[in-house]
């Protein structure tokens, strides 16, 4: 503990230089900038990936099948409002009913197979990669046979292909408030939101395998280049919060119904302090879904990187930007309840291998990994040595 209260002074000490250092690098309107669904630029696509559902299962994805996934990247990319979020939502659909392939079905509809494909299916006459019904309305044959097509119908709006009816993501009311599964069953109209719910880390990798986040920020901050950390802070000062759910399945507090819990929620009072994990560099701050407003920080820790995530808070509680470099236990947010949420709390998550990833459960890896506790009175004085600067 004592240790540690030297190295809170050291910071203190250091904080006011630093933050100059970045002032010079960085114009504040560049900060107004964010990493949004424009940043998600597909790169070259690998010849396979192997990724494992939530379910514990592996899957692994051809060259073929992770190109369908970057034109539903691409699309989804190119569509206004669909963002990250959406595009996670795109492909578990599509994991979910074709495994990614541009299935044919020659028994319902023959001319089908006349048309390029990975294989056949045989549910009712539904074709290609999100499994669409020519009956249903989403397209004719040769439409629903073309993965982009397939994918601007998934996406839906007023600029897809269907608007209004049958439905796509972006005409399901408060899409970005449902779990993942939830919205993808609501596009697909299918009975099992468990199934899709399976395939979120899937997703996840695919999307963090095929996309390049932009290695600075718009100020040129360089994110790819992170300090090791100096501390492990734990994100709430000690005292003000309680547990009130854990990271895995449990029951949606929502729906009543079985949902994966990606994060840990610490219950806490509206506006209390939200701290910096580790030393990093923040990559995302800003709206995002069901998260409400979220803050992703980058750091380097025992030389790997892991991103932490904080959730829910109000638009005013967000206190960083993008490219900004934080300090361990930097005063960051504060605790809200936005989007789909039930009261004031921080949901935190921490994703080994970067803000792309798939999180991991927090509290053994915050106990694994030595956190220190702030009090509140350590957490002032860091932000009196902020406002100072
Ligand atoms: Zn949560």
């Amino acid at each position: 503990m004592k240790k540690f209260v030297v190295a809170i002074a050291t910071l203190v000490a250091m904080l006011p230089m630093s933050l100059v250092g970045v002032g010079l690098l960085v114009s504040p309107a560049v900060f107004a900038a964010c990493l949004s669904s424009s940043s998600l630029v597909v790169g070259p696509i690998p010849e396979s990936l192997t990724a494992t559902t939530h379910a514990g299962e592996t899957v692994t994805l051809n060259h073929e099948q992770l190109t369908h996934a970057a034109t539903i990247i691409t699309v989804g990319a190119q569509t206004e409002g669909v963002g990250r979020a959406g595009i996670v939502i795109a492909l578990m659909a599509a994991l979910t009913e074709s495994r990614l392939r541009m299935l044919a079905n020659s028994a319902a509809i023959p001319e089908s197979s006349d048309f390029p494909n990975d294989g056949e299916g045989s549910d009712h006459d539904s074709l290609g990669i999100f499994q669409m019904r020519p009956s249903a309305g989403w397209g004719t044959v040769a439409e629903l046979m073309n993965a982009t097509y397939q994918s601007r119908a998934f996406y839906g709006g007023s600029s897809g292909p269907n608007y209004p009816s049958p439905r796509g993501l972006l005409d399901i009311p408060d899409w970005q408030h449902l779990d993942p599964g939830e919205a993808a069953q609501a596009v697909e109209v299918s009975a099992y939101p468990d199934r899709y719910q399976n395939y979120q880390p899937v997703a996840e990798a695919i999307l963090a395998a095929l996309t390049r986040r932009a290695e600075t920020t718009p100020g040129g901050t360089p994110i790819g280049n992170v300090p090791e950390t100096t501390a492990i802070v734990f994100p709430l000062p000690s005292g003000t919060w309680v547990n009130s759910s854990d990271f895995g399945w449990r029951e949606d507090p929502f729906t009543g119904e079985r949902a994966f819990h990606s994060g840990t929620d610490w219950a806490a009072d509206d506006g209390t302090p939200i701290l910096a994990l580790a030393d990093g560099v923040v990559s995302f701050a800003g709206p995002s879904g069901g998260y409400g407003n979220l803050i992703i920080i980058e750091h380097t820790i025992n030389g790997q990187r892991i991103a932490s995530a904080y959730a829910h808070m109000w638009q005013s509680g967000v206190l960083v930007s993008v490219g900004d470099r934080v300090v361990a236990g930097q005063h960051i947010g504060n605790v809200g309840s936005a989007g789909r949420s039930t009261g004031a709390h921080l949901h935190f998550e921490i994703r080994p291998g970067g803000s792309n990833a798939a999180a991991v459960d927090a509290e053994p890896w915050l106990a694994a990994h030595g956190v220190q506790n702030l009090d509140a009175a350590s957490t002032a004085a860091l932000c009196s040595a902020q406002m100072a600067a």
